[in-house]
């Protein structure tokens, strides 16, 4: 009995702790407490910033900064990823305007969205519409759904992954070694990107445990014609190893951790302003 009263009480707890995170998490997004930080992604092979992926931060005055590893599946349970979701996105669309009008935008605006932001709206015409009022080429936009998310996923999720992909935005599937896709699946599902989970990535190097696994993905994807994202490199043998398997794309803190608007900005600046003065 013992026993059952502590975890009683633990889930208790758990539960507090959530409704609160809840209440708090509403007000921020009431508030507009929410911002994005912004990860460079690079072309392995010409070294070139070809894009970046926005990533939402809540800094709460008193919990400090909450990991969106925390927030977002509160998000989605309670039912506010659709206003958040939505947010991010026009967020992240009206950034990359302000720099194209500095003629610095990076080709590439890579976004994260959760499947349960699908429902109750129809996602491809809220893309559509944010394309259209900030004059961005579809093409630009890659949508980010997790392994897992994909998997969950409903038919008329799918139907309009879809639909935007005929439209020309790209769609990217996270975490990728993380759920459970059938390699069958993975030749019928919408999407353009895979990324490699970081758990794969981290220790990478020739005989290391996940050196054939990653090398087995590599191969897989240039078979399906998918582009492939190495996120979370942090070392020279892991970057090494992924240029030996003429891996496309490379994300990590060996490169940049991701930045805040202004750090971004600077260094959009030193990527294209040079080059266009030039
Ligand atoms: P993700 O989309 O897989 O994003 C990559 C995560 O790895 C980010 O964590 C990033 O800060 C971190 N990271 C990048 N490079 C490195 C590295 O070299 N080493 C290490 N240790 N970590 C690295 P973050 O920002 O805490 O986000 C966690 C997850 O929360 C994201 O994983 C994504 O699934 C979710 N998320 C973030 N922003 C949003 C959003 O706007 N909408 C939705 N639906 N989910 C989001
Ligand atoms: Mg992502
Ligand atoms: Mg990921």
């Amino acid at each position: 009995p013992n026993h059952w009263r502590l975890y009683g009480r633990a889930m208790q707890e758990g539960l507090e702790r959530r409704m609160e995170l809840e209440n708090e998490l509403r007000r921020a997004v009431q508030q507009g407490a929410l911002s994005l930080d912004y990860q460079p992604q690079y072309d392995l092979a010409s070294g070139d910033m070809i894009g970046c992926e926005a990533l939402l931060r809540w800094r709460h005055p008193e919990l400090g900064f909450v990991s969106p590893a925390d927030f977002i599946p509160v998000a989605e349970a309670s039912g506010l990823i659709g206003e958040i979701g939505a947010w991010v996105l026009d967020e992240a669309c009206r950034q990359w305007r302000a720099w194209a009008d500095r003629g610095i935008a990076p080709p590439r605006m890579a976004v994260n969205v959760s499947q349960r932001q699908f429902s109750g709206c129809d996602i491809a015409e809220r893309v559509e519409r944010i394309l259209t009022r900030y004059r961005i080429d579809a093409g630009t936009l890659e949508l980010e759904l997790t392994e897992s998310c994909m998997m969950e996923a409903h038919g008329n999720v799918l139907e309009a992954l879809a639909s935007l992909r005929r439209r020309g935005v790209r769609v990217a599937m996270d975490d990728f070694g993380t759920g459970y896709s059938s390699l069958a699946a993975l030749t019928q599902l919408p999407i353009d990107t895979l990324k490699i989970d970081r758990s794969f990535v981290t220790g990478l190097q020739t005989d290391s445990p996940n050196e054939k696994v990653v090398s087995a993905i590599l191969t897989l994807a240039r078979g399906l014609r998918l582009e492939i994202v190495a996120e979370g490199v942090e070392t020279a043998d892991e970057l090494a190893f992924l240029r030996e398997h003429a891996c496309d794309i490379v994300q990590g803190y060996l490169f940049s951790k991701p930045l805040p608007v202004r750090a971004m900005t600077a260094l959009l600046g030193s990527e294209y302003g040079r080059r266009s003065a030039a």
